[in-house]
């Protein structure tokens, strides 16, 4: 009877290929315990099942364990017909106790889980900016699907007891996966490692008695049998494929060779999965790329562009930015968060890593800089080992140079780094319009002969130091200049030479003023000069001197030597004037009466009568 039920259930086995040896293990175990039982009829052997059950518990999945228990009945046929109380308790023993070790399974699984799937992928490597990085995962596990129907079919092929793949990161294997296991513990040394090495197939089918293999791997029995290609990108080798098998003799030239086709077939699909990876960081990358540019474009103010760029080019790039950008005899800096240097402004870049972009106006990249005894930005920082510097262009000379730094080594991609070039260039054309808007607003608001802000810029920088003034009680004087007889000059050496002396004497204002007036050409051969914070008589004095100056200056132009005299009027807010009309208008009563008292001089308007 015992037999036939083994005869039975082996058929059904066959049936439900797939199953596996563990399940004829458990299952052969319990029937030859049954079959003892009957035969000594000694029922302490009952007790074995529990054991027998654990092991099933431990190695068979829910489909097996299904089977074991859908054939429990079957075995305790007997026991059913005639005492089946028993046979029932024992069948609930059997299934009780096949909880403990499926409990400890399922929580054992989830904790290697985690590793097992954490390495690094062509689609891991996550672009700086943060987000994305679900739904790049779930199109791994697209990809990885393929690959996993990929692995069964080349398990049902050349009938291993399990096909798997292992991945290279680069130092390791870091991604595995199996045709019938949920995770794949790697051994460190093993078939796979050599034949990873060697880039050769390599084929073990050993005979009974002889030695089995050690596959670098895990399995659940004795390998005697064993089938490894490596998984190539022309001449790259992308990963270890590999079938094992307990049973002796189990594969051949043929099957090597369907292995052969299989890891073929995988690598087109690592392939493809990394092609699809790059295409959508590259959307990706343009994506934040467009939307700085809009950003960007908005700003008009150069301080507030800087901090923009920096803003974006860390986006892009991922790393801590600096941005140096050339003014007239220094470099303004530009960094924020990471790298947060004391300097606003440096001298210059010698003995560092940017004097050779400064020289050479070529991008610069390296790896890792930390052998290097240069320096790589102009201030104190530490810790800095990827490096790319970009110089930036307005009209094509060199207007700045942005740099990306990581403490990691080799931290930009190659399409980072294009990201970044290609944000540089844009950027190279904000800078440039924002420093072209500067530039008309200078010309709109200077005069064009003398340099000198013109007239309706004056009364608008006037306006505002009036305002200012008035709220902080600061006095505010207006000197008010005139060049006396110019008409004479115009008249005697020709309108040329009167330009001559305009500059001239626009010059000498210039320097005679101290830093914070406002000097400004007021009209033809009129000037003003904005005394910000001072009482008449101080800016008495600078008038004075300013005077003198002019006076003092002799021109020669065109072979014609001579000199000319000013006179000035000076009121002052709030002893001359409360308001600022007030202010010009009796500034200029106090001019008037310079020239009635016989020009060359300087008159106060509260000196007046
Ligand atoms: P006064 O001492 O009374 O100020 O005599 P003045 O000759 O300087 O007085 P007036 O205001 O009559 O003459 C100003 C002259 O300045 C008239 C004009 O031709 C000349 N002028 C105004 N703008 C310019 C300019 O841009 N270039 C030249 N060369 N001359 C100018
Ligand atoms: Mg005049
Ligand atoms: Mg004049």
């Amino acid at each position: 009877m015992i037999l036939l039920l083994l005869f039975l259930s082996l058929n059904v086995l066959n049936y439900l290929r797939g199953l596996g040896r563990h399940f004829l293990m458990v299952f052969g175990l319990q029937a030859g315990l049954e079959a003892l039982h009957q035969a000594t009829g000694f029922g302490g052997l009952h007790l074995l099942h529990i054991p027998a059950v654990t092991a099933a518990g431990l190695f068979l999945d829910l489909r097996g364990l299904a089977v074991v228990l859908l054939l429990q009945p079957l075995l305790h046929i007997r026991e059913l017909a005639s005492r089946s109380g028993d046979a029932l308790v024992l069948l609930g023993i059997l299934t009780l106790t096949l909880l403990p070790p499926r409990l400890y399974l399922y929580r054992l699984r989830r904790t290697r889980r985690e590793p097992a799937h954490g390495g690094r992928t062509a689609a891991d490597a996550s672009y700086p900016p943060g987000g994305g990085r679900g739904q790049l995962s779930s199109e791994v596990l697209e990809f990885d699907d393929e690959i996993q129907g990929l692995l069964r079919t080349a398990e049902e092929a050349v009938e291993a007891d399990s096909v798997n793949l292992f991945l290279d990161g680069g130092g390791g294997f870091t991604r595995a996966l199996s045709s019938s296991r949920p995770e794949v513990v790697t051994t460190g040394e093993g078939l796979v490692y050599s034949v990873f090495r060697r880039g050769e197939p390599a084929l073990y089918s050993a005979g009974p008695g002889e030695r089995g293999v050690e596959p670098g791997y895990l399995t659940d029995e004795g390998t005697v049998a064993f089938l490894s290609v490596p998984v190539m990108e022309h001449s790259t080798p992308l990963g270890v494929l590999c079938a094992d098998s307990s049973r002796h003799h189990a594969f051949d030239q043929r099957d090597l060779h369907l292995m052969e086709l299989f890891a073929r077939e995988i690598a087109r699909v690592l392939k493809r999965q990394r092609i699809h990876s790059r295409i959508r960081l590259d959307y990706r990358g343009l994506h934040i790329l467009h939307e700085e540019g809009l950003r960007l474009a908005e700003s008009l103010d150069l301080p507030e562009l800087c901090m923009r760029i920096v803003d974006s080019a860390e986006r892009v790039s991922g790393g801590t930015v600096v941005l140096l950008l050339k003014g007239e005899r220094s470099y303004d800096v530009f960094a924020k968060g990471g790298i947060r240097p004391k300097e606003r402004t440096v001298a210059s870049l010698k003995g560092t890593v940017l004097e050779m972009v400064d020289a050479n106006l070529d991008p610069f990249y390296h790896p890792d800089v930390s052998t290097f005894k240069t320096r790589v930005l102009p201030f104190a920082h530490k810790g800095v080992r990827s490096v790319l510097a970009l110089p930036l262009f307005h009209e094509s000379r060199l207007k700045g140079i942005l740099t990306s730094l990581s403490q990691e080594r080799d931290a930009f991609s190659p399409q980072q780094i294009e990201l970044l070039k290609i944000l540089v260039n844009q950027v190279s054309v904000n800078i440039s319009n924002v420093l072209l808007h500067e530039e008309i607003k200078m010309m709109a608001f200077t005069d064009g002969l003398t340099g000198l802000i013109n007239h309706r810029h004056f009364q608008e920088r006037l306006s505002d130091e009036f305002r200012r003034s008035m709220r902080f009680n600061d006095p505010l004087s207006l000197i008010l200049i005139d060049i006396d007889h110019f008409k004479k000059v115009n008249d005697t050496y020709g309108h040329p030479v009167g330009d001559v002396v305009l500059r001239g004497v626009a010059e000498t204002i210039r320097e005679g003023v101290r830093e914070i007036d406002l000097p400004a050409r007021y009209g033809g051969e009129e000037f003003a000069v904005m005394v910000v914070k001072a009482e008449a008589r101080s800016a008495r004095r600078i008038a004075e001197r300013v005077r003198k100056s002019v006076k003092d200056r002799e021109f020669d132009v065109d072979g014609h030597r001579f000199r000319v005299t000013t006179s000035l009027g000076i009121a002052s807010y709030p002893s001359d004037a409360l308001r600022k009309d007030q202010l010009i208008e009796r500034a200029d009563r106090a001019l008037y009466a310079a020239k009635e008292q016989g020009r060359d001089r300087t008159v106060l308007y509260s000196d007046l009568p």
